[in-house]
């Protein structure tokens, strides 16, 4: 490692560099699953030099070490998510708003998807499309 870089030592977990630790700071800022792109926009807020080579690395180094989950959808670009434990997800068909919730009964559709499919099961991952409230109520903000 380049020895002008600093290093930053997490509460747990590995040592990350100082473009790593920012990159990790801005998934988890969010609950808003960024992709990659939005990642670098906001990682320039703090430290302007970086390039989007470095965060795209970053973030597959932060992937590798089980600090943030990738998130592939068909042909859209890849979201980040700081959320590492097995979770579903709901996405918002006009806006592109994901957000996360976790739906009981999980273990049974694994089982029947596993015997449907005769694949071995790992896990499985459920993603809702539909309007998200806002979409809904025809209001591009939340409001109560
Ligand atoms: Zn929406
Ligand atoms: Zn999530």
């Amino acid at each position: 490692m380049p020895s002008t870089q600093k290093i930053k030592r997490s509460e747990r977990g590995p040592v990350l560099t100082r473009q790593r630790q920012i990159v990790l700071d801005v998934v988890r800022s969010g609950d808003h699953h960024p992709t990659a792109a939005e990642v670098f926009m906001s990682a320039r807020e703090t430290l302007p030099g970086i390039s989007f080579a470095t965060v795209y690395n970053s973030l597959r180094f932060l992937k590798d070490a089980g600090l943030v989950r990738e998130i592939a959808f068909g042909n859209g670009a890849s979201r980040y998510d700081r959320e590492t434990d097995r979770h579903d997800h709901a996405m918002c068909s006009a806006c592109g708003k994901l957000v996360d919730f976790d739906l009981p009964g999980t273990v049974a559709l694994t089982r029947s998807a596993a015997r449907a499919s005769k694949f071995k099961a790992e896990s499985v991952h459920l993603t809702l499309v539909g309007l998200c409230p806002a979409c809904r109520d025809g209001k591009s903000s939340t409001s109560s």
